[in-house]
Order: structure tokens, then sequence, then C-alpha cells
């Protein structure tokens, strides 16, 4: 019998919104479930409501959203790396989809993407949990509350070497303060450039 995963949403067409590829058009795989528990989290990867699938029923659908065949899917979570495998990404690969995946970069790839994107919280790590090394980063991109400032970026640089730095405020409350902490940050290390969450700005889903 074919596996499984845990799915809580797919949608697109859509844009992504963040990182180097924000603004480039797409489609949305959400899987349930994360290992962390952020205290802004703003994402629903709750198991209620979510959908058992196979690897054929997730490309099916993918393909049936993908009108625009742009053939680019962003696949997230919750945290993807819970459940992601070499036959999922043999399956999306074989479809003709380049496979973005944001990750918050506490656990090992079980099956290659194109574009990886690691998110780093170690704030919010049980003493249990700490970053891998050695993920073949794509871009780091580092959300920006108080705890965040130039050491912290400074020792990502140094673990994980990559093309592209982001910093990116936090869409909370507190947003207006995050964001002149993130534009300090951009000019006090300029090899980090300035994320902003464009689908939230625009409204789009
Ligand atoms: S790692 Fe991401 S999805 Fe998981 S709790 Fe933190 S912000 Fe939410």
């Amino acid at each position: 019998m074919s596996r499984q995963y845990l799915v809580k949403e797919m949608f697109g067409p859509t844009l992504q919104g963040e990182g180097a590829h924000a603004g480039s058009p797409c489609v949305f795989l959400r899987f349930a479930a994360c290992n962390l528990s952020c205290d802004w989290c703003d994402t629903d990867f709750a198991p209620d409501g979510a959908t058992r699938c196979t690897a054929d029923e997730i490309v099916k659908t993918l393909i049936e959203l993908d009108r625009n065949r742009a053939r680019m899917v962003v696949v997230t979570g919750g945290e993807p790396t819970l459940q992601w495998d070499a036959p999922l990404s043999e399956a999306l690969h074989a479809a003709g989809f380049r496979i973005h995946m944001e990750s918050n970069g506490t656990r090992a790839l079980d099956g290659p993407v194109d574009w990886l994107t690691v998110s780093p919280k170690p704030q919010f790590h049980p003493a249990s949990i700490s970053l891998v090394g050695g993920l073949p980063v794509s871009e780091l991109k580092v959300v920006i509350d108080d705890t965040v400032d130039e050491t912290t970026l400074d020792g990502y640089t140094k673990r994980y070497r990559c093309a592209h730095y982001f910093v990116q405020p936090c869409m909370t409350a507190e947003y207006d303060r995050y964001l002149a902490r993130t534009l300090a940050l951009v000019h006090a290390r300029p090899s980090w450039r300035l994320s902003l969450q464009l689908h939230k700005i625009l409204g789009v889903p």
C-alpha cells in the first residue's frame, strides 16, 4: 500500500511571498505538524482538518491547481521534513515541478529538493532539538524579533554558507519596531538583505 502523507492544505496558483523568489508564481503544499511551537507562529498546521494523501494524489491535485503551468511548488508546514521523502520528491520531479522547501533547519532532508530555505528559530527549540549542519541550504531567512542581533546573524553566516541571506521582520503587533530593527541590521550587516512577506502585504493567500 502506498504511503500516505498528512497534508494540511494545497492551494494555488499564488505567489511565493518571501526570499529570493518573492513574486514567483507557484502552488503550495503545506504539511500538517511541526516539531517546534514558536510563540509568534501564524501558521495553522494542526492535524485537525488535514487530509491523508498518497504521492500520486498530491501530484494530481498540484497539477490541477497549477493552471498557469509555472511548475514551482513551495513545500512547507509546519515542518515539512517530518514527512518529506524520496518517493514524493521523485513523483513531483516526474511531473515537472521545481521543489522549493521551507524548513526550520532542525531535521535532515530525506529526499532531494531544488531549493532549500532554512528559517532557524533557536529561541524556541527545546534543549533536545538543535540545528542540523550540512544541509544543502540555498537561502537563509531569519525572522527578526527582540532576540536577534548582529552576533546572531554572524553565527548563522559562519554556520551556513549560501548565496542568499535574508532578514525579515516578524509580522506581529510589534511589526513597526521589528521592521526598524531589521533595517538597522541590514545596514550593520550588508550581506543580509531585507525580505518582506509580500503575500501578506498584497493580501494574496
Ligand atoms: S517552526 Fe515555523 S511552522 Fe513550526 S512553530 Fe515555528 S514558525 Fe510555526
